[in-house]
């Protein structure tokens, strides 16, 4: 099935990593030229050589920058104009998730949480607004998480957050209708760098890779019995960007093994 995204541009903050270097795959052998950013210069280069190389230089363009930084945003959107000379889909993906409860997460951690999870969508829906609604079939997705509708109380503000965030996303899809479709994911636990940072931080060194997320997928009772993998997610974000889904805003598909409990 051809889901519509040759010769689209696209952007994909977090580029560099996990569910966004996924979703750029994705969207670059569906024949898309894409533009993707990310805070690490060096993992940034290589991943922006690496694609280069595969789907070709003229398709493939990378800043370092974080999405947090307003001004840097917009340059982006500016170059990323001059470069491919329009944008059809933003996917906002870039960020992390904080573990911590209530007791031990101070002001200043849900001051940095709330600015992480809304200007990371703020900053680069604002900078890349015009281009999406002078596309004809302007579309963002973007990547949030389970907790939003299930809160965790290990992940207290990270919960909180992500529900403002898709709160925010419900009103946009209206607002910015018919011109920009406005939808997106809502992960359960899917195997990235994230993942990989608290294996590395277990407390039996002794315990496989295998093991561990073995062990996770079980504790979580994630019905279908793993994590996912970061391609997995990256379709789901293809499809709701692309011309195949185009009478679909507002909306929210989760990629999740089926974890979630409401309905
Ligand atoms: P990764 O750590 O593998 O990738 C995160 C990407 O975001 C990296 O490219 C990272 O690069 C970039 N990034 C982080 N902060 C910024 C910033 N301020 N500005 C620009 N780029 C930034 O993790 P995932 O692939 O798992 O995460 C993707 C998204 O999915 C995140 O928003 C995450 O919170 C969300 N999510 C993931 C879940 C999971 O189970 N994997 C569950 C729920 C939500 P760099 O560090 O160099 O900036």
């Amino acid at each position: 099935m051809d889901i519509g995204l040759k010769g689209k541009t696209v952007v994909v903050t977090g580029g560099s990593s996990g569910i966004g270097l996924a979703a750029v795959r994705v969207f670059l052998e569906e024949g898309a030229r894409v533009a993707l950013c990310a805070r690490g210069a060096d993992r940034l280069a290589d991943a922006e050589a690496e694609l280069a190389g595969t789907f070709g230089a003229d398709n493939v363009f990378a800043r370092a920058l974080s999405v947090l930084d307003k001004d840097a945003v917009a340059s982006f959107a500016q170059d990323v104009g001059s470069r491919f000379g329009d944008c059809q889909v933003l996917v906002t993906n870039a960020g992390q998730g904080r573990v911590s409860t209530f007791a031990d997460t101070g002001d200043e951690d849900w001051r940095d949480e709330l600015e992480l999870k809304f200007f990371s969508q703020l900053h680069p829906i604002r900078a890349f607004e015009t281009m999406l609604r002078t596309s004809g079939a302007g579309s963002i997705v973007a990547v949030n998480s389970l907790l939003a509708y299930q809160p965790e109380p290990h992940m207290v503000c990270t919960s909180a957050a992500r529900a403002g965030v898709q709160n925010l996303l419900k009103s946009l899809a209206t607002e910015f209708a018919p011109d920009i479709r406005v939808n997106s994911i809502l992960l359960g636990l899917v195997d990235s760098q994230q993942w990989q940072r608290r294996f590395d931080a277990r407390e039996d060194q002794s315990q496989s890779r295998d093991d561990w997320y073995d062990a996770l997928a079980r504790q979580k009772k994630i019905p279908l019995g793993r994590l996912g993998d970061p391609h997995e997610a990256a379709r789901a974000i293809a499809f709701l960007a692309s011309p195949a889904a185009s009478y679909i805003t507002g909306a929210r598909l989760e990629v999740s093994g089926g974890v979630s409990r409401f309905v």
